[in-house]
């Protein structure tokens, strides 16, 4: 693993998905965290074109940053919906500096939105794994298992409402049925679409990359 000077307020650590980037000092919101560096990438030119990996990071139609390099300590940041950071892209200066938008405190792991067509190329099939995304699925599992119980208990005591309780449960069953069908469809077409969407464009470029 590449050293970080101490002076640095971050350390490469272990996160939920493998490694992330984590605050070792408090840091202040607008504040500049990292630049993200690395080769820069000419689409015009074939070879540069043809370059494919996680850590490409778009900056306009033309360049394209290559960060799948030792050096770049930001390729550890992992992506979140519900970021602590954002990219600040100055096409001008082909330059990307990660900020930011919140205070981030010692420990916080940092993360910033890689974009939705990466979002659609990469974490959507798996589905996404940042911690807004998971503390949703388990309020939403949370609000089934509620109504299923209320249903249960109205069909206990009230008659009259028992029809619409009960509609509502079987339709959230049905929802969940389809979604989880989905789900394995997804993870089951996930890589061929990927790779022929890539192949027949040669532009499906993720904004970034993790
Ligand atoms: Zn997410």
């Amino acid at each position: 693993m590449p050293t970080i000077p101490d002076s640095k307020p971050y350390r490469i650590g272990r996160s939920k998905t493998g490694l992330g980037l984590f605050a070792t000092k408090p840091i202040k919101k607008g504040a500049k965290i990292i630049r993200y560096i690395g080769p820069m990438l000419d689409c015009r030119k074939e070879e540069d074109d043809a370059v494919e990996n996680k850590y490409l990071f778009q900056i306009n139609k033309r360049w394209t940053i290559d960060g799948s390099v030792r050096e770049n300590i930001a390729r550890y940041i992992n992506h979140s919906c519900k970021p602590n950071a954002e990219s600040d892209v100055s096409a001008r200066k082909r330059k990307v500096v990660i900020r930011a938008v919140k205070n981030i405190a010692p420990g916080d792991e940092i993360n910033y939105d890689y974009g939705t067509e990466y979002f659609k190329e990469y974490l959507k099939p798996i589905g996404c794994k940042c911690d807004a995304c998971e503390h949703k699925r388990a309020k939403q599992r949370a609000a089934a298992r509620a109504e299923r119980q209320a249903a249960k208990a109205n069909g206990k005591t009230v008659k009259a409402k028992t029809g619409k309780a009960k509609t509502k449960a079987t339709k959230t069953k049905a929802t969940e049925a389809k979604k989880a069908k989905a789900a394995k469809t997804n993870a089951k077409t996930a890589k061929p679409a990927t790779k022929a969407k890539r192949a027949v464009s040669g532009k499906g470029r993720p904004a970034h990359a993790a």
